[in-house]
């Protein structure tokens, strides 16, 4: 089949690989309709995650169509459209049995083979999933594709950051980076009932959005953001800000904008060794940190269950549709932010 693989730092290949095959019962080979390039693969494009392996399927981002199952699968059958989180989950574990199904102990991320092991992704014609009936998710006539590709990835990620960022009535927050992920945490935080919601960001398209989703766009290339928002607060700072960058530049922001008891949601991915802020700098703020991986199979769930996807037009952020063997080009257009893009799709 053909599919894009890791050839280096900045290399994608357009290559053929040979299919996947089902290994286990649970797996289930799914045909892929559509996959998303994902501002976390970009830190594996920039060689800034080392580790994985060259030829390396990329990519966790899809929905597609059930080719065939393993003996072992109940829930789904050939022809049987479906989403995905962008990690596997076993449903039983001590992790899937409190919700964290991103650390789930049999679990493994699409799109990472080290050493010979893990899974490829889904850019490609066909995907191989693991565990299949405690992975995947139906995705019913009610939800196009792209909704479902966000609901495993971004809009999941989206959610988790606002939700713990606390929000409630009342209360000021921010949201730093208004990338695919930081639009769909401005979207989730004010589903939670955010209302007075700060995006910054300094690409002037993406903060239109932010506001078309109902925060008040700062720039930060144009305006003092610590200064606006302590204004906008009595001088007292954000009650939350939600990191969504995963930068030193930004996470010291986050610290600098909230207020003496204030809580840090960060869901970008770091890759520094160093906080940017100092145990003293926690200490002074009385700071509440979380981050961490989405527990993208226990949100997209839920999020299903209680049909907030149905509910807004999440996507409208996907602003750019490539054919896989285009993926060279759609990686440089993503990354470099070409053409005002904020998200793209590969279609097989
Ligand atoms: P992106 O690169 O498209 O968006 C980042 C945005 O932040 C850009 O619009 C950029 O202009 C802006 N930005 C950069 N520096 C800034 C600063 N100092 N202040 C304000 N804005 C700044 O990425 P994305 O796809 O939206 O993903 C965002 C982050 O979330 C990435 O680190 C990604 O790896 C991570 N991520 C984490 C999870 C998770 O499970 N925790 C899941 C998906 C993505
Ligand atoms: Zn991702
Ligand atoms: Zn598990």
């Amino acid at each position: 089949m053909q599919a894009l693989t890791f050839g280096g730092k900045e290399m994608i290949d357009y290559s053929t690989v040979k299919d996947p095959e089902l290994l286990h019962p649970s797996d289930a080979i799914v045909r892929i309709i559509m996959a998303g390039i994902c501002g976390s693969d970009l830190h594996v494009y920039h060689g800034r995650e080392t580790g994985l392996d060259h030829g390396t399927v990329m990519g966790h981002e899809f929905t597609g169509v059930i080719e065939e199952t393993g003996s072992g699968v109940k829930k789904f059958k050939k022809g049987a459209r479906v989403l995905s989180p962008f990690t596997t989950s076993c449903g039983e574990c001590f992790y899937c049995r409190i919700g964290l199904t991103c650390r789930c102990e049999k679990g493994n991320l699409f799109g990472w083979m080290q050493n010979g092991h893990g899974l490829h992704g889904a850019q490609a014609a066909y995907i191989r999933v693991p565990m299949a009936d405690t992975t995947l998710l139906p995705l019913s006539n009610d939800l196009n594709e792209k909704k479902g590709l966000l609901l495993g990835d971004v809009f999941s990620t989206g959610y988790f950051c606002a939700e713990n960022a606390g929000i409630k009535p009342g209360a000021t927050y921010a949201v730093i980076g208004c990338g695919p992920v930081g639009l769909m945490t401005i979207l989730a935080a004010k589903h939670l009932g955010a209302e007075k919601l700060f995006a910054v960001d300094v690409i002037p398209e993406r903060l239109s959005i932010a506001k078309k989703f109902g925060a008040i766009p700062l720039n930060a290339s144009a305006s003092n953001v610590k200064e606006e928002i302590f204004n906008n607060t009595n001088g007292r700072g954000a009650d939350a800000a939600m990191e969504v960058v995963g930068s030193e530049t930004s996470l010291k922001l986050a610290i600098d904008l909230i207020r003496h008891g204030g809580t840090i949601s960060s869901v970008g991915v770091h890759t520094a060794k160093n906080f940017s802020f100092s145990p003293g700098d926690a200490y002074d703020k009385n700071l509440t940190y979380k981050s961490g991986r989405c527990p993208a199979r226990f949100y997209s769930e839920k999020l299903l269950r209680e049909e907030v996807p149905q509910r807004y037009a999440i996507e409208d952020i996907v602003t750019h549709q490539f054919a896989l063997k285009d993926g060279a080009r759609a990686y440089e257009v993503f990354d470099k932010k070409l053409d005002n893009c904020i998200k793209a799709v590969l279609l097989t």
